[in-house]
């Protein structure tokens, strides 16, 4: 699955959620977050963040944004 990081944070350009064919992405009040169950891995996304704030979780380091996102996903309104 892609995970949205701390680049998005008082971003939200919403170039992703334009492009996402399974619209997984979820906005909260600072940043938008990817709902790792429906993500299919497809990579669209990433490189139309201008923040480069997308990620592949197979980066090291983004254990936590992947938690973060898993979390986020469920708990705030669908955009
Ligand atoms: Fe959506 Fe594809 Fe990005 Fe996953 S990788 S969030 S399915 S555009």
């Amino acid at each position: 699955t892609y995970v949205v990081t701390d680049a998005c944070i008082r971003c939200k350009y919403m170039d992703c959620v334009e492009v996402c064919p399974v619209d997984c992405f979820y906005e909260g009040d600072n940043m938008l977050v990817i709902n790792p169950n429906e993500c299919i891995d497809c990579g669209v996304c990433e490189p139309e963040c201008p923040a480069e704030a997308i990620l592949p979780d197979t980066e090291s380091g983004q254990e936590k944004w992947l938690e973060l996102n898993a979390t986020f996903s469920t708990q705030w309104p669908n955009i």
